[in-house]
């Protein structure tokens, strides 16, 4: 068996980005290795730190370098509220509303079984365990659903309202004001603001 050359092993290495196929590799990797090394080098730090350094918080499950974020022991958000987004592009967006002073919880995606993504993959359980371990004051909490309008965001909004029915939480999705088939990170912050304001309990 022939060992690939570092050169195809970096090319096929390029290919693990969503959308590159073989001939935008090919012209990546030309472009590190003739034009822009210091780049190459600084892109190849970057990444191994990346990997080595970055995780998922474990209370909102989005990329954190703590185990538990800024945003998640700021003792200035409503720990009452608990926003589900699918990504988190989606919590920046949400906060850019500066409506919102609840807390998260990043998806990392969306059900979608053509893809092989169901409940055991997005790991539903962990936000099942998240909302039960809920501080909940004695006021009740709120699971504010603010996936993405798109056919695999409702029906992940579907799934996740019957998961949480007997989790003692009211269920809510933010409102229609965001048009169908649209994406969270495409809508301005008013909209947003407004979809966030009319949410709707969701009776499952
Ligand atoms: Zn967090």
């Amino acid at each position: 068996m022939v060992t690939p050359s570092h050169l195809e092993d970096l090319i096929s290495a390029l290919r693990c980005l969503p959308g590159v196929g073989p001939k935008s590799a090919q012209r990546m990797a030309y472009h590190l290795l003739q034009r822009d090394r210091a780049g190459a080098q600084h892109l190849a730090k970057a990444l191994e730190l990346a990997i080595s350094n970055i995780h998922h918080c474990s209370k909102c499950n989005n990329f954190s370098e703590q185990e538990v974020c800024d945003l998640c022991s700021s003792p200035k958000r409503d720990a009452g509220l608990l926003c589900v987004v699918e990504m988190p592009a989606d919590l920046l967006m949400m906060e850019q509303t500066q409506c919102y002073k609840g807390l998260y919880f990043v998806l990392m995606g969306r059900l979608s079984p053509l893809d092989g993504i169901g409940a055991k993959e997005l790991k539903l359980e962990r936000l099942v365990r998240r909302v039960h371990e809920y501080p909940h004051d004695g006021k009740m909490a709120e699971v504010i659903l603010a996936t993405n309008f798109t056919v695999e965001g409702d029906a992940t909004a579907h799934y996740l309202a019957t998961l949480l029915q007997s989790q003692n939480v009211k269920v809510s999705r933010i409102a229609r004001g965001l048009p169908v088939g649209g994406e969270l990170e495409q809508v301005d912050s008013g909209t947003l603001a407004q979809a966030l304001l009319e949410r709707r309990e969701v009776i499952s």
